[in-house]
């Protein structure tokens, strides 16, 4: 069983491969996250195929227990995924990384209390069995408590605003100063009664700093924190996989942790924060107002038909959609307007900042499944230069990633970010219910300026407005 388990561990790491290159595109997304299932079913199938041929106890309770838990866990992730709105998916995200931090301490505790476990092995086989455990339930604590307090964040129950201790720097190195030093007596225990009380204390150390070093991350840099947390969690698998001496989990461990760095670090870019600025925290404050003077101008509304007249004038026109988008459900109702707009030789394109909408590729996926062609779909880096001879730009329930007061106001909490350059263009028409703050909650002078008209109103039922006085001035 041995040779077909290990073929059948490597086909399924090659599928994780896949997986993670598939979705690097939107033409492979859907593709890529077959190659994911086919991989994770290969592995939970062998693994637990193997375990029942190696247990002299599977055939019993054993059994019962672990085919009832993935029954169960799976009804309950199946229904809440199929509930979850698009806009809930940063906050599933989130707890899920959690249930992978907990399962890490699970695992670890354990294993270091199972029969014939780790502790009794002798010298330096001992010593490093002791710093696998170690380091997994270390990790898998600070994930699970840190993702628990990123998801009450993100869904509002935590305030985004951060939380800045005097001293924070010292008590978070203090804190992990004491995980590694508590490793001493850990490894150095006479029996598991003495080991398991270090291995609990220090859970609870590396439960506080996880808290602690999310709860100092203000709103602005949430997306970072999610794809880094998503990296920890990834490396608690890891670890995990070390502890049960499992080749496939330490692979796909070292995958989930090695894309989530990659991928947070490609967001710090796109931020213009460092990767160290986020983790430590303080930056981004969730519901704090600009301290320098407040903008001045006047709001000034426009109507549907008028937008409708302007968009069938126009040469270039580009659409920069935004969470309210999302939360308006507006996307096929862009698709259709974006058609009829092409229909009549306007060329209409994207344009997708990094962290628009609550997740990583969250425009790109509503915009992919209205069936938006891709090669219209541009990133900022590629279309920012392009607003300048722009006629009219569509802000759909766009409000932080389109704020001018991200380059040029610095005491803004989103100051550095690149923006969308939207008011060099000749027209911008935002599409809002009101003249709410975004996430970062921050006023945008950006609908005070001259070129900037309001259409007030729920995102979809703006666009269908739209699309009904276009078609109409198509026909007429
Ligand atoms: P924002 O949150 O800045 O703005 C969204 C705007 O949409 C609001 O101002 C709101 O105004 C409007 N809106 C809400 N509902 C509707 C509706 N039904 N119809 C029309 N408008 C609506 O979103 P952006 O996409 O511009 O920026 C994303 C923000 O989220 C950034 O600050 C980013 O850092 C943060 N973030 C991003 C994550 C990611 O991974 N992408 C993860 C976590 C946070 P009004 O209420 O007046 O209508």
């Amino acid at each position: 069983m041995t040779g077909v388990t290990t073929i059948a561990y490597l086909l399924s790491g090659v599928l994780f491969i896949r997986s993670l290159g598939g979705l690097s595109k939107q033409e492979t997304a859907a593709r890529g996250n077959l190659y994911g299932m086919l991989g994770m079913a290969l592995a939970v199938g062998v693994a637990g195929i193997t375990w029942f041929l190696s247990t002299e106890s599977a055939v019993g309770p054993g059994l019962g227990l672990l085919v009832g838990s993935v029954v169960v866990g799976s009804a309950i992730g199946s229904v809440l995924a199929r509930r979850v709105e698009m806009t809930g998916m940063p906050e599933l995200v989130a707890i899920l990384h959690s249930f992978v931090g907990l399962a890490a301490v699970l695992v670890g505790i354990s294993s270091y209390l199972a029969p014939r476990a780790a502790h009794e092995v002798q010298g330096a086989a001992h010593i490093v069995a002791m710093v696998e455990i170690w380091v997994g339930v270390a990790v898998g604590a600070l994930t699970f408590t840190g993702s628990i307090v990123a998801w009450a964040k993100l869904r509002g129950t935590l305030s985004g605003k951060p939380l800045l201790l005097p001293g924070r720097h010292l008590l978070n190195a203090g804190i992990a100063l004491g995980i590694v030093l508590l490793a001493v007596p850990f490894v150095s225990a006479s029996g598991p009664a003495a080991g398991l009380t270090w291995l609990l204390v220090m859970t609870v150390l590396a439960g506080l700093l996880g808290i602690h070093l999310v709860m100092a991350i203000g709103g602005a840099d949430m997306p970072v924190v999610v794809s880094l947390l998503n990296s920890y969690s990834g490396w608690a698998a890891a670890a995990a996989g070390f502890v049960l001496a499992n080749d496939l989990l330490i692979v796909t461990g070292a995958l989930v942790g090695a894309s989530g760095a990659i991928l947070s670090i490609i967001m710090c870019r796109a931020m213009n924060r460092s990767i160290l600025n986020v983790v430590f925290g303080g930056f981004g404050t969730g519901d704090v107002k600009s301290s320098s003077a407040p903008a001045t101008g006047e709001v000034r509304e426009i109507s549907a038909d008028e937008t409708a007249a302007r968009l069938s004038m126009a040469k270039n026109v580009i659409i920069v959609p935004g969470y309210g988008m999302a939360v308006a459900r507006a996307q096929n109702a862009v698709e259709d307007l974006t058609r009829s707009l092409r229909e009549k030789g306007v060329n209409v394109r994207f344009a997708i900042h990094p962290v628009a909408g609550r997740l990583p590729g969250h425009m790109n996926v509503l915009l992919a499944e209205a069936g938006v062609p891709y090669d219209i779909v541009q990133e900022m880096e590629h279309i920012n230069h392009d607003f300048a001879t722009t006629d009219v730009v569509l802000v759909i329930g766009a409000n932080d990633i389109v704020n001018p007061g991200a380059l040029d106001d610095a005491s803004s909490p989103i100051y550095g970010m690149p923006v969308l350059e939207v008011w060099k263009s000749k027209l911008v028409v935002v599409l809002k219910r009101g003249m709410a703050a975004g996430y970062a909650g921050v006023d945008n002078p950006l609908f005070l300026l001259d070129n900037t008209r309001m259409l007030f109103g729920d995102a979809r039922k703006s666009i269908e407005s739209l699309l009904g006085a276009v078609n109409a001035k198509k026909a007429a």
